[in-house]
């Protein structure tokens, strides 16, 4: 697997390319300043009167609508929410595509699916950072940055992925060193590693042992130590060392407990489930059930929302953060 780091790349193939940014929330404001202070001529495109438009100006960018910035710029990278991409690109950026320019994307979502589909002779490609849009501003400020990955879906113009590359250096990626990969890789792993793991499956696995705990009529602040509040030393650990390096550091009776019962934690079944969740990704079912859930409201994603609130694991993690200084 190809590796590329700051030296691999020249980012004189953008000093003549103007980049709209679109969006300015999490990702849209740490790539586009990132991007400028990298000096890489960026304009932000949003709508006027949203709240993100006086932050955008308050922080020293060439701020315009959608529309202006879509007819000013060679590279328009599309970073506002996945679910409302296909409407704004219909309506306020693709009328403005020339030939030869580029759209770009963090997520191969709305390429990958068909939702989103680029004019003749349009670059389409991905610079996605491999983390939240807070981290990749802060590494980049401290020096560094979080590792990447850029895709090319449409290569109109030869050099596709040299600009994509440029992005990626600029935004401070190629200084942990970004990878080459496709959308329908990018779209797949990342909705599946959000589903079974990072957001659903650990969300799920904290919260059944949680109620477990106080069920049996241990105190729920106890519990949730053990259960949440921990979760993150471990987690710290396999991320700088790898399994091996957290069971070294754990106890010998956390290591022989953990590895005889973590079988009987994740099963077969899990396993199952788990194949059957990619698959519903991999045929498109769970992108055809989002885009219902859109198109109605987003009733389910509310009252989901409002039930997590409901939550006992909330209400006393809440309470103990607070304590620890961790929430306000
Ligand atoms: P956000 O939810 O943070 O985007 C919010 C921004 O979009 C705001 O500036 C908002 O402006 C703007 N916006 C919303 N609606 C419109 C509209 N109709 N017209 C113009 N602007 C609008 O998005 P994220 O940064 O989370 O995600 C952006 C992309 O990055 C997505 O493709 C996502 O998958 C990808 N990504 C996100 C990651 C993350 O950590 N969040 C990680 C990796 C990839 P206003 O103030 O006017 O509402
Ligand atoms: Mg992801």
């Amino acid at each position: 697997m190809k590796i590329y780091y700051e030296n691999d790349i020249d980012m004189e193939i953008l000093a003549d390319k103007k980049i709209a940014v679109i969006g300015y929330g999490s990702q849209g404001e740490a790539q586009a300043r990132n991007m400028a202070d990298s000096g890489l001529e960026v304009i932000v495109g949003l709508r006027r009167g949203g709240p993100s438009w006086k932050k955008a100006h308050d922080d020293g960018m060439n701020v315009m609508t959608v529309e202006d910035a879509s007819r000013e710029a060679d590279i328009v990278h599309i970073l506002i929410p996945d679910e409302i991409q296909e409407t704004v690109f219909e309506q306020s950026i693709k009328p403005y595509l020339r030939e030869g320019n580029t759209i770009s994307f963090s997520h191969g979502y709305n390429i990958h699916y068909g939702y989103i589909r680029a004019p003749d002779g349009v670059n389409v490609t991905m610079v996605a950072p491999k983390g939240p849009g807070a981290m990749v501003r802060r590494t980049y400020l401290e020096g560094f940055g979080i590792p990447g990955l850029v895709a090319v879906e449409v290569d109109a113009t030869g050099d596709a992925l040299e600009q994509a590359l440029a992005m990626a250096k600029a935004c401070g990626l190629a200084r942990a060193g970004v990878l080459e990969t496709t959308f329908k890789e990018e779209t797949e792993t990342d909705l599946f590693g959000e589903q079974a793991v990072l957001c659903g499956g650990v969300t799920e696995l904290i919260n059944t042992a949680f109620r477990t705990l106080v069920r049996a009529g241990y105190q729920p602040e106890i519990a949730y130590f053990e259960t949440c509040h921990e979760l993150k030393l471990i987690v710290d650990l396999i991320y700088e060392r790898g399994f091996q390096g957290m069971w070294h550091n754990v106890s010998n009776t956390a290591e022989f407990g953990g590895l005889t019962r973590r079988k009987r934690v994740i099963t077969e079944e899990t396993e199952e489930e788990m194949q059957k969740i990619l698959e519903e990704i991999q045929n498109g079912k769970f992108a055809k059930e989002w885009t219902l859930e859109n198109r109605a409201g987003a009733p389910m994603l509310k009252r989901m929302r409002a039930l997590e609130g409901e939550l006992e694991i909330e209400k006393v993690g809440s309470k103990l953060r607070k304590l620890c200084g961790l929430e306000k």
